[in-house]
C-alpha cells in the first residue's frame, strides 16, 4: 500500500532524460493523460491503440520539435514510465519498441496501489496534475495541456490548497519593469491597449521559460500582447539571433485576422534606447526547446 505522500512524490519526481534546460515532457504528458482517463471513466486503463494517437498528439503539440516518429515518441513514455514504479503494462514488452505494443494492443495503467490512492482522493489527482503541469509548462499553455489531456483546467489550476512550493524566488518587480522597458506595447505587433490608465492585454513574457531556469531579468523579458505571448510560448512564433521575428511553417490561418500573423515574419524587434534586448542564450534556448520546426521562407 502506498501512502498519499509516496504517490505524490513518485508522480511528481519522474525520472526524466532531462539534461539541464532540456525539455522532456513525454512522461509527464502520459501521467496527465492517465489522470484524465481516470477522472473521466474511473480507470486509468489505456490500450496502446487509443493511447498512441492521443499521446503523440500531446507530444507533438506541447513538446519540443523532434525528428522521432509519432508512434515512437509515444512508445517511449508508455514503456519507460514502468521504471518510475507508478505504471504497469499487461504484458512484458521491451522498452521503446512500437511493434510489440501494436501487435498485442498492450494495455497500460497506473499500478494498483497508485490507482487506489488516486481514486480514493480526487484532491490528490488535482495536486499531481497541477504540480506536473507547472513543472513543465508556462501559465499561458498549462490550461491547454490540461484540456487536451481530458482534465478541467479551472478545477486543477484554481483548486485551493494545492500550491506547489516554488523552487526559486520570483522577482515581483520584473513584470512591471519589462512592460515599462517596452513602452507597455507588444514588442511584436505594437498593440498598446489601455482601459482607463491601465494596460490591458499586454503581458511580460519570459523568453526562456521560468520553469526551465529562465531568470526574471531584463534580458529574458519581452512585453507581448496576450495573443502573441501565447503563440510565442506555443512555438508558433520565435526569434532569430538578429532579433527578427520568425513565424513557424507549422502555423496556419485562414481568415485575414489570423493571416496577419504571417506579416510578423522577418520584422525586427526595436527596443527603445536603453532597453535590453533578449540575450542570445535565451533566444537560443527558445529556438531549440520551443519554436516549432522550420520558419516560413523569408
Ligand atoms: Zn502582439
Amino acid at each position: 500500500m502506498s501512502t498519499r505522500q509516496e504517490v505524490l512524490d513518485r508522480l511528481t519526481s519522474l525520472r526524466l532524460h532531462q539534461q539541464r534546460g532540456r525539455r522532456a515532457p513525454h512522461k509527464p504528458l502520459l501521467v496527465l493523460l492517465a489522470l484524465g482517463q481516470l477522472t473521466e471513466v474511473g480507470s486509468s486503463e489505456l490500450p496502446w491503440s487509443q493511447a498512441q494517437e492521443r499521446l503523440s498528439d500531446l507530444i507533438t503539440e506541447f513538446g519540443p520539435t523532434s525528428k522521432t516518429g509519432r508512434a515512437q515518441s509515444a512508445a517511449y513514455p508508455f514503456t519507460r514510465l514502468r521504471s518510475d514504479r507508478v505504471w504497469t503494462l499487461n504484458r512484458d514488452v521491451p522498452m521503446d519498441l512500437v511493434g510489440p505494443l501494436a501487435a498485442h494492443d498492450v494495455v497500460g495503467r497506473f499500478d494498483a496501489a497508485t490507482e487506489t490512492a488516486l481514486r480514493h482522493e480526487p484532491e490528490l489527482v488535482r495536486q499531481v496534475a497541477r504540480v506536473l503541469v507547472e513543472q513543465h509548462f508556462p501559465p499561458t499553455i498549462a490550461p491547454d495541456v490540461l484540456t487536451a489531456a481530458g482534465l478541467d483546467p479551472d478545477d486543477i489550476l484554481q483548486a485551493p490548497g494545492v500550491v506547489p512550493v516554488p523552487r526559486r524566488r520570483r522577482d515581483a518587480s520584473w513584470r512591471v519593469a519589462v512592460l515599462q522597458a517596452w513602452d507597455r506595447q507588444c514588442a511584436f505587433c505594437g498593440y498598446d491597449g489601455q482601459l482607463g490608465n491601465a494596460s490591458v492585454g499586454v503581458e511580460a513574457a519570459h523568453v526562456r521559460w521560468w520553469a526551465f531556469d529562465g531568470p526574471d531579468s531584463a534580458d529574458n523579458g519581452l512585453a507581448l500582447c496576450v495573443l502573441h505571448h501565447k503563440l510565442f510560448d506555443f512555438g508558433a512564433l520565435g526569434l532569430d539571433g538578429d532579433l527578427r521575428i520568425e513565424v513557424s511553417a507549422a502555423f496556419t490561418a485562414r481568415t485575414p485576422a489570423g493571416r496577419s500573423t504571417y506579416d510578423l515574419h522577418g520584422r525586427m524587434l526595436r527596443p527603445r534606447p536603453g532597453t535590453q534586448a533578449p540575450a542570445v542564450e535565451h533566444i537560443s534556448w527558445h529556438r531549440r526547446e520551443v519554436f516549432k520546426g522550420e520558419s516560413l521562407a523569408a
